[in-house]
């Protein structure tokens, strides 16, 4: 039997399942004939089987290293109920316990053993592992051992030198829901994987309308409360920054959307007929239209909240991103985030909770320039970390600067966002269509939909090129550069403020104010010097560097600036929004 026969045996025999999903054989046939794998798969995609279908076909232990010991005994028990002799190891048990699995394990008579990385450490299991043949070692979570990843865990480090520990080298598989390429490429360095296959799959759900409005603070509820009331019969999770906004806009909604749905029912409705109105409702609710949901809320009334929610009862939960996690509602219709999260890591995992049921909904971000403003303050105030040296704060910050760029540009892209989105987890993408064309927007997204109003900013791109270049060196009366570069740069507010000429102290007090660049963009709003500042460095034009104080310097593309026919472009006038029940409808059906 070939092993693409057996393991599509095993898939039926113990799982029930007749075929596998995409990704998942090309991974599962690679590990038995031998090659390290590293699968990159959204949650849900079916990583698990990738290696446990192996883990029965080949002699030996399957040694699965997962950070989650909670989870354990229920993943156990699902295998034992599907006949897979699995058990797990961990500190829930006593050491006479964690003996006898072992033991077990040693006999053979366990194919999946899971732990926790810092079970590695500990002598029994060394011992354990040097006299037990060990088939393959499954990393799930593996971006966890990056320090460019969301979630580093230093206990991550010690699988790689495990690993090359055992007196025979395993078949290791990796997994995980994220990682961009960077964090692949340390996983790949960090568990020493052999030239191993790298499988990126299924990241774009293509039943999911993606939207970017860029809205002043003030007009976010309103916003908000006009979309839930257009949308009273459809479930949806609104994500906040903190608590209190949960609570003030859970509020707001339970207020002002009766009164929305009264008007648009019968045009001189009143909160009355909205009772009668919201009869549309799955369940049909007298009650709230909303509720909140965060970390500070006591056990029961989270429950409750949440219970509200999955059963219909309430048709749209508030929350911070305490909410999600093991939640299990497959009709939620629309996701709209009220702030900007730090990573498109954090928004694809949040705004992913939408349309599980592979029904037509929408994801809608709601962001502005004071959201980022916010997000790069906390990163700065953020990380008093005891347990961390100063270096590994820097570092840490550092990743988390960048994850927030990422995010950031898609906020500014105009590209497709489905395309951001798949581009930005490394998903392999066929260039265009077989005909010559670009692939279409699958599920649609604000920015294929619509046409933006652009402006040419090509000379306030090369003013700013320019000045990152002069504010390097320092100049004569006659503006002409006196050394060779003698300056470390400049932040970007300080390159703004050259550029709009401006007279504050510490711009006068160094100088700056002899720079050539000096008042060059005096007539341009400050804004916009700011926005092109920033969608140049989303473009790789501008390389803004780590550190307590980042310097702008110039980007791999920034020769480009220079040659003649260089033409840059902004988005200029936010555009105009659609109703939103005719984008929403007009998504559903396209
Ligand atoms: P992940 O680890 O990627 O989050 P899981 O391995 O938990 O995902 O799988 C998610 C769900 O998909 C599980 O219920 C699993 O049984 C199911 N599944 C996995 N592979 C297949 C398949 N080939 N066909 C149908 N269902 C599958």
């Amino acid at each position: 039997m070939t092993d693409n026969a057996a393991a599509l045996g095993a898939l039926k025999r113990y799982f029930g399942y007749d075929s596998f999903r995409p990704g998942q054989s090309g991974l599962v046939e690679a590990i038995l004939a031998g090659r390290d794998v590293l699968g990159v798969m959204p949650t849900g995609a079916g990583k698990s089987v990738c290696y446990q279908i192996p883990a029965m076909l080949l002699p030996g232990v399957t040694v699965v290293i997962s950070p989650l010991i909670s989870l354990m005994r229920d993943q156990v028990d699902g295998l034992n109920d599907a006949g897979i002799p699995a058990a797990f190891v961990n500190t829930t048990q006593s050491p006479d316990e964690q003996g006898m699995v072992l033991a077990q394990a040693a006999r053979g008579d366990v194919k999946l053993l899971y732990v926790a990385p810092e079970r590695l450490e500990t002598d029994r299991f060394r011992e354990f592992a040097a006299r037990t043949p060990i088939a393959l070692v499954a990393v799930d979570e593996a971006h966890c051992v990056s320090q460019w990843g969301q979630d580093f865990r230093s206990s991550y480090l010690g699988i790689g030198e495990f690993i090359a520990g055992l007196p025979s080298r395993p078949v290791v598989a990796a997994f995980t829901a994220t990682a961009t390429e960077r964090v692949r490429r340390d996983i790949v360095a960090m568990l020493g994987l052999n030239t191993p296959q790298v499988t990126v799959t299924g990241f774009d759900r293509d039943n999911l309308y993606f939207d970017v409005i860029k809205m002043e603070t003030k007009r976010k509820a309103a916003w908000v409360a006009a979309y839930v009331a257009e949308h009273a019969d459809e479930s949806g999770i609104v994500y906040c920054a903190t608590r209190k906004e949960t609570e003030a806009l859970a509020a707001a909604l339970n207020r002002t959307v009766p009164v929305l749905r009264g008007v648009s029912a019968g045009g001189n409705g009143t909160a009355g007929s909205v009772r009668t109105d919201s009869a549309q409702l799955e369940s049909p609710s007298l009650g709230p239209i909303a509720v909140a949901y965060h970390g500070g809320m006591a056990a029961d009334e989270r429950n409750r909240a949440q219970r509200d929610f999955v059963t219909d009862r309430i048709p749209v939960v508030v929350a911070t991103n305490a909410f999600g996690m093991g939640i299990d509602k497959s009709n939620v219709r629309y996701v709209i985030h009220h702030n900007m999260p730090g990573s498109i890591e954090d928004y694809y995992q949040e705004a992913g909770r939408a349309g599980r049921d592979g029904e037509p909904s929408r994801c809608t971000l709601l962001w502005n320039d004071g959201d980022i403003a916010t997000r790069r303050r906390l990163l700065d105030s953020d990380y008093e970390n005891d347990r961390m040296t100063p270096e590994e704060q820097e570092r840490n910050r550092a990743n988390k600067r960048r994850l927030l760029d990422g995010m950031v540009g898609y906020c500014r892209t105009t590209d497709c966002l489905h395309r951001y989105m798949t581009r930005y987890f490394g998903e392999t993408e066929p260039a265009d269509d077989g005909t010559g064309k670009a692939v279409k927007c699958k599920g649609g997204c604000t920015n294929c939909n619509s046409t933006f109003e652009t402006l040419d900013v090509t000379d306030v791109a090369r003013a700013i090129s320019r000045c990152v270049h002069d504010v390097m060196y320092d100049w004569d009366d006659q503006g002409r550069p006196t050394r060779a570069p003698m300056r470390q740069g400049l932040g970007s507010s300080k390159i703004v403020a050259v550029l709009r000429g401006s007279r504050a102290q510490d711009v006068t007090s160094r100088g700056l104010d002899r720079c050539p660049s000096y008042g060059r963009l005096r007539e341009t709003p400050e804004a916009r010097v700011r926005d092109v500042l920033s969608q140049m460095t989303t473009d790789g034009f501008l390389f803004v560097s780590d550190g307590r104080l980042p310097i702008v310097g110039f980007g791999a593309r920034a020769a480009e600036t220079v040659v003649d026919g260089f033409h840059y472009e902004i988005k200029r006038v936010e555009r105009a929004q659609p109703s939103c029940s005719v984008a929403s409808r007009a998504a559903a059906g396209g």
